[in-house]
């Protein structure tokens, strides 16, 4: 039987919840299915772990997940302070090159959708650009950020977009800022348009980042892959994880060549801590994303399925859903789908 080490990361706040949630249902697919193992290592990183060891990903946990094929990360806290540690997730992706984030944004049944048949996946960079880490006061009242955009970079996101647009409708938006980021944005652009030689199925087209941010609200259905920059992919998938449902169902990968982080898109929201209120989904769904990347294709199908029978009865619905139930409550709401499948 295949096993498979996966390392979770439970984080903060409302993190060792919902994980602890989406962990019970991928055990419930695993069982089901029957065909290969989970051997799930946990670790801790944080704000938490910042108290405990001066860092929010300490070396014992970066040691845990280099023994692993992927990660389940939880929402974390990122401190806000200047001279604070970077976020946790930045620290992983830096350490493991996770170059593409990939958050996919589809209409759900029984869940309010801006358009009822959204299908769009967005890639951002997720190395340089504006969270390259480079920040300097240069005199008192003036402070600057650089924005550091490669071709290299640029170049290996643009093929793992270009391949997924393949697998998919065959079409690929790209989002930029170049009549003002002439530079950067210049590299990025062409990039694109040289990695599209190698795709000539896939139809290509360029928008600005102001432009993008309207027609995502004015035609969403329209869209399959968009790809992006650091900022941009953050500002513009949060708003497409709203016009299918927000941040409680929203998911997001973070993919290296080696090496996958999997997450919810939303943080680690501490004014709902241990209330067994929020959204589950979204962690749960990242669950799915990870069962795609390592091959469990049947077990994430299951998992959709179930979740999506659990939204169609509209019984046991969270919130941010209309819903009043607990997350425990839907949690066991899915699991059960699971068993009876
Ligand atoms: P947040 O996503 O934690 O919460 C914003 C609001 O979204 C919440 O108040 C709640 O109304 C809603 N929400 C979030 N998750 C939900 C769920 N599962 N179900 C239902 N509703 C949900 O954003 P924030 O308040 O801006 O950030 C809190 C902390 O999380 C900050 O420290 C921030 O830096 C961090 N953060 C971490 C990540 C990450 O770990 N990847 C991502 C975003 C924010």
């Amino acid at each position: 039987m295949m096993t498979y080490r996966v390392a979770v990361l439970p984080g903060d706040g409302i993190g060792p919840e919902v994980t602890g949630m989406a962990v019970k249902v991928l055990e419930a697919v695993q069982e089901k299915t029957g065909t290969y193992k989970l051997e799930l290592v946990w670790g801790e990183a944080g704000v938490n772990a910042i108290a405990k060891y001066g860092t929010n990903v300490p070396p014992q946990t970066v040691d845990v997940l280099k023994t692993t094929v992927a990660c389940l990360k939880g929402p974390m806290t990122t401190p806000e302070e200047p001279g604070a540690p970077p976020s946790a997730a930045l620290t992983i992706r830096k350490l493991f090159n996770l170059y593409a984030n990939v958050r996919p944004c589809l209409s759900l049944p029984n869940v309010s959708s801006l358009k009822p048949n959204i299908d769009l996946t967005i890639v951002r960079e997720n190395t340089e650009g504006m969270y390259s880490n480079i920040e300097f006061d240069v005199s008192e009242g003036v402070a600057v950020a650089m924005r550091v955009i490669t071709r290299k970079a640029s170049e290996r996101v643009a093929r793992f977009a270009f391949k997924l647009a393949d697998q998919r409708r065959k079409h690929l938006s790209y989002v930029h800022k170049a009549n003002i980021l002439r530079r950067t944005d210049g590299i990025f652009n062409q990039a694109i348009l040289d990695v599209s030689k190698d795709f000539p199925g896939v139809a290509v087209e360029g928008y600005h980042i102001d432009n993008m941010a309207l027609q995502l609200i004015k035609r969403p259905e329209s869209f399959d892959v968009i790809v992006t920059t650091n900022l941009f992919g953050d500002i513009i998938s949060d708003e497409a994880a709203q016009l299918v449902g927000g941040l409680g169902i929203a998911s997001g990968a973070n993919m290296g060549d080696n090496y996958a982080m999997f997450e919810p898109v939303h943080g680690s929201a501490p004014k709902y801590a241990g209330q067994d209120k929020v959204n589950p989904i979204a962690t749960i769904f990242a669950g799915k994303m990870l069962l795609e990347y390592i091959g469990e294709k049947d077990s994430a199908r299951k998992l959709e399925r179930a979740t999506f029978e659990v939204l169609k009865e509209g019984k046991t619905l969270t919130y941010d859903l209309g819903g009043k139930a607990k997350s425990s409550e839907m949690c066991e709401a899915i699991l059960e789908k699971i068993r009876r499948s």
